[in-house]
């Protein structure tokens, strides 16, 4: 079942995520498991990568996500990331870590990830 009323804000934190990876372009596969950070409703991830190839923030090519406007985090806009020591368990692969990032998607916040995952999600 979708969330009807978050699915907006969701699709929006995940073009916004999407606009900051650090990355001339990107698989549909990495794509998505960007989008997931946000959503793993597959029609919110579909309707993600719809949206940011018409907006002109990706462009396919050969199968690939060409990323064409990159949002680079700002005050009050984009996305942030923070790093603060923990213990805790990383979101993405379940690995004990004790250095924690922290994504800040508009108010939202994600995480925590290692420094590994948020290294191959290219959003460190
Ligand atoms: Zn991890």
């Amino acid at each position: 079942m979708v969330e009807p009323k978050n699915a907006e804000g969701k699709v929006e934190q995940a073009l916004m995520l999407l606009a900051s990876v650090d990355a001339e372009s990107i698989s549909v596969k990495e794509a998505v498991e960007v989008i997931e950070i946000v959503t793993t409703v597959p029609e919110l991830v579909r309707k993600t990568i719809a949206i940011a190839e018409e907006m002109g923030i990706v462009k396919r090519e050969g199968g690939r996500l060409v990323i064409k406007e990159r949002i680079i985090g700002t005050k009050g806009h984009g996305v942030h990331v923070k790093r603060r020591e923990c213990n805790a368990q990383c979101m993405r692969c379940g690995r004990r870590i004790s250095t924690c990032f922290f994504l800040i998607v508009a108010e939202s916040e994600f995480g925590p990830f290692g420094s590994e995952c948020i290294k191959r999600l290219r959003l460190g």
